[in-house]
């Protein structure tokens, strides 16, 4: 598979999974599709979806540019054949998930415990008291940006010990893109529940209300571990 070909089709996923998101968001923000499921009853700001525009337009330019770049000069660290085992790509996509988490729960801890990080950087995606999906995407361009280091990081330890496979990279990039607009919907969890140690809407968006603790993305794990697990 060419260098090309990997750009191509990995930013389609990206873009995919954002179509979904400001659809999704649409709806939430603007039918009463999902009225009956909402978390919180609070309204919505009149105009918040063209509001979060800018930054949200800026931030998925920003990561389809460095994706792009960096597959360019990177993407022999992928093995494009499907592996004759075929567990070995939901294996590494929760090597890749595992990873992505512990960096984020100790980047997004370190947000919180910074006073200047906080008032400065994280502060911008604290401006959704009670979020809507598109705003898993509106944080300060360096918090997006660190914020997506977890899976680079989580790719580059798979590849140290074993063949690196381009499908887990894709299928776990449109998870991870369904699982934090889900996170951010606002709306009450259906499916989460029944997946162990997978964190639910309904633990981020306590997040941000308070503005505190279950600061976690992907696997309830760390929260319990380091005690900042928040309840209604
Ligand atoms: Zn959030
Ligand atoms: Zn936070």
């Amino acid at each position: 598979m060419s260098t090309n070909t990997i750009i191509l089709i990995t930013l389609l996923v990206f873009i995919s999974g954002n179509i979904v998101a400001f659809l999704y968001s649409w709806l939430v923000l603007y039918t009463d599709t999902f009225k009956n499921l909402r978390i919180q009853k609070a309204k919505y700001k009149p105009g918040i979806f063209f509001k979060r525009l800018p930054l949200i337009l800026l931030n998925i330019t920003l990561i389809l540019t460095v994706t792009a770049v960096s597959l360019y000069f990177f993407s022999d660290i992928f093995e494009t054949d499907f592996p004759q085992q075929w567990w070995l790509i939901p294996a590494q996509i929760l090597i890749i998930a595992f990873v992505d988490d512990i960096w984020f729960y100790t980047a997004h801890w370190l947000l919180h415990a910074n006073k200047f990080l906080l008032r400065h950087i994280h502060s911008v995606h604290h401006r959704a008291v009670h979020p809507h999906p598109l705003e898993y995407m509106y944080e300060h361009p360096l918090e997006w940006m660190a914020g997506s280091l977890g899976v680079a990081l989580g790719l580059v330890v798979i590849s140290l010990i074993m063949p690196l496979s381009i499908y887990a990279f894709w299928i776990y990039g449109a998870l991870r893109n369904l699982h934090e607009m889900n996170l951010h919907s606002g709306i009450k969890s259906v499916i989460n529940p029944y997946i162990p140690f997978l964190k639910n809407a309904e633990d981020h968006d306590l997040h941000h209300s308070r503005s505190k603790g279950n600061y976690a993305s992907m696997f309830n794990i760390w929260d319990r571990v380091f005690g900042t697990v928040i309840k209604h």
